[in-house]
């Protein structure tokens, strides 16, 4: 989608720090982090959320939290432990319309979040 943000990354038109790809999933670090360690797993293709993925096109889920896992296990995080957030909507503050898993981590982070 031409006027997205997280699209125009992944065709490479806006930079980002990467730290794992693969064929439908592209990871970065976030520019704002909230935590020490803070990256954004997205598919390449665009799509909102969760909710806008079609039965059809599961495997775009499954493709999207094997890239979380892979990520997680390449910077080391597992061990002690890390957070993955989707924000959707303007009440689940979501910024950026190109459904993102959030990880966090390097920190003790708060429950319930705010
Ligand atoms: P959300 O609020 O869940 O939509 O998250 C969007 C995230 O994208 C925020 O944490 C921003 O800091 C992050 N972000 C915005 N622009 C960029 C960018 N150019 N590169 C990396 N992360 C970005
Ligand atoms: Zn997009």
């Amino acid at each position: 989608m031409d006027s997205c943000l997280f699209c125009k990354i992944v065709a490479g038109t806006i930079p980002c720090a990467k730290v794992y790809e693969n064929e439908t999933v592209l990871a970065f670090r976030d520019i704002d982090p909230k935590a020490p360690t803070h990256i954004l797993v997205i598919p390449k293709e665009h799509v909102e959320s969760v909710h806008d993925v079609p039965a059809e096109k599961a495997n775009l889920l499954a493709e999207l939290m094997m890239a979380v896992s892979a990520v997680v296990v390449q910077e080391n995080l597992v061990e002690a432990g890390y957070r993955l957030v989707i924000n959707s909507g303007s009440d689940g503050g979501q910024a950026v319309v190109h459904l993102h898993v959030h990880i966090l981590a390097g920190r003790s982070l708060h429950w319930p979040p705010g």
